[in-house]
């Protein structure tokens, strides 16, 4: 039974009733508490079972067949792109690539963007705030074209820099790429602003939407990025897929990033002409029941409502702080909840955050501890780890209040 915060904004019981893992029980004959939603998310039944019944009804390749099932599945394939275009508000379906994650979206620009269009001294504009995933692919084109790296630096509240930021658009970079929300601290960037100071500095824009996408209203009109990527798993979708959002003209401007069939119109032994978007950017055959779950993964999003999952998100989250706050010698970093989505990254005194996790674990409750694939944040923090609790539509005030009796627990044992 969920209680009084949980039931603010949400139907939490009707909510949780979707997601069968939930109703999994641990060693310990309770329901597992999973806090760990910024890796992955849990997955509602609809997403399972469209999944399944694609397999059982469907299952055919696709855009190559003329039998019905590849009609049929070619056409399921193509209306998860339009419901994706939808739920992003995409100017057209065109401009919705499927990758197999955010990390695959990024390096598609990086690889094909990038290496047509930068040239050595070139700058560009990332953060101390990125995961790796928004830094690697960047610094292997960095190396490969002698280009300069700049990174918007990271007060100790949480946020970016905004008079570094400034000063660095001076220096015209040509391309900002930025997280829209960490998965560190939790810290939600202003995209639209910083998306039009970087384009009045003449610089495109790529934002890694990979904790946002899943959480908050992402609409590409009012952002107006050039490139937008996200992941399928972290949304209720599966694991798999994921998108990059280009706009149009840009997209149709860049060479193909993998070679192969779907990604052209003819070939020649010597030669080929690519096809046209998106399929010029999705080379081989696609993950088609990942598509279709992602879709199905949208559809159950906008029937909960963005809005209100990001409102339940910030009681949630704000209760977190609250809790945690109360307990000696835990340090919560990052911003404000006004200024942060549902993630909690914490040291104990005293206690390495791998132990935290693994004491946690024992009575039934899921976090994450290590780096989270952003080790340069941590540097800036002078931390080698952190704890991270992160939350999702389904968690409950009570997951917390358990996560808080966990900790004392931790404590009690190192102590
Ligand atoms: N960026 C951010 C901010 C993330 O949190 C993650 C996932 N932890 C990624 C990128 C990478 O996502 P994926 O592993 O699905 O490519």
């Amino acid at each position: 039974m969920a209680s009084a915060i949980s039931n603010t904004v949400l139907d939490i019981d009707r909510i949780r009733a979707e997601f069968p893992i939930l109703h999994r029980e641990t060693q310990l004959g309770a329901p597992i508490i999973y806090l760990d939603s910024a890796a992955t998310s849990q997955k509602p039944r609809q997403v399972i079972d469209i999944m399944s019944r694609y397999y059982e009804q469907q299952n055919a390749n696709i855009h190559r067949g003329i039998h019905r099932l590849a009609e049929e599945a070619t056409q399921s394939f193509e209306e998860a792109r339009n419901k994706i275009a939808h739920f992003i508000n995409a100017n057209s379906s065109k401009e919705v690539i499927f990758t197999r994650n955010t990390t695959e979206a990024i390096n598609l620009v990086a690889y094909s963007w990038g290496r047509a269009n930068l040239q050595a001294g070139d700058m560009l504009l990332l953060t101390e705030m990125e995961h790796h995933s928004n830094l690697v692919p960047w610094q292997m084109l960095a190396a490969e074209k002698d280009l300069h790296l700049e990174f918007i630096p990271v007060t100790d509240e949480g946020l970016l820099d905004w008079t570094a930021f400034e000063h660095f658009l001076l220096r015209e970079p040509r391309l900002v790429a930025f997280t829209h929300m960490s998965n560190v601290l939790g810290t939600i960037n202003p995209a639209a602003e910083m998306v039009s100071l970087a384009h009045q500095a003449g610089a495109l824009v790529l934002i890694d939407g990979a904790q946002s996408a899943p959480h908050l209203k992402v609409d590409m009109q009012t952002i107006g990025a050039d490139f937008y990527a996200f992941s399928a798993h972290k949304m209720c979708g599966p694991t798999g897929i994921g998108v990059l959002y280009g706009r149009e003209k840009l997209l149709a401007s860049m060479p193909p990033f993998l070679g192969g069939g779907d990604m052209i119109r003819r070939v020649h032994l010597r030669s080929f002409t690519p096809n046209e978007l998106p399929h010029k950017f999705e080379a081989g055959t696609p993950a088609i029941a990942e598509a279709i779950g992602l879709g199905a993964a949208v559809d159950f999003l906008e029937s909960v409502g963005l809005e209100k999952i990001h409102q339940h998100e910030q009681l949630i989250v704000s209760y977190a702080l609250e809790r945690l706050e109360e307990i000696p010698g835990v340090v919560v970093y990052g911003p404000r909840p006004e200024k942060k989505g549902g993630v909690v990254s914490f040291k104990l005194d005293g206690v390495h955050p791998h132990d935290v996790a693994q004491l946690l674990d024992t009575v039934g409750i899921a976090v994450r501890a290590g780096h989270h694939c952003a080790m340069p944040l941590h540097e800036r923090f002078h931390l080698p780890a952190t704890t991270r609790a992160s939350f999702y539509l389904y968690t409950m005030e009570q997951e917390i209040d358990r996560l808080v009796e966990g900790l004392y627990k931790v404590k009690e044992i190192f102590s």
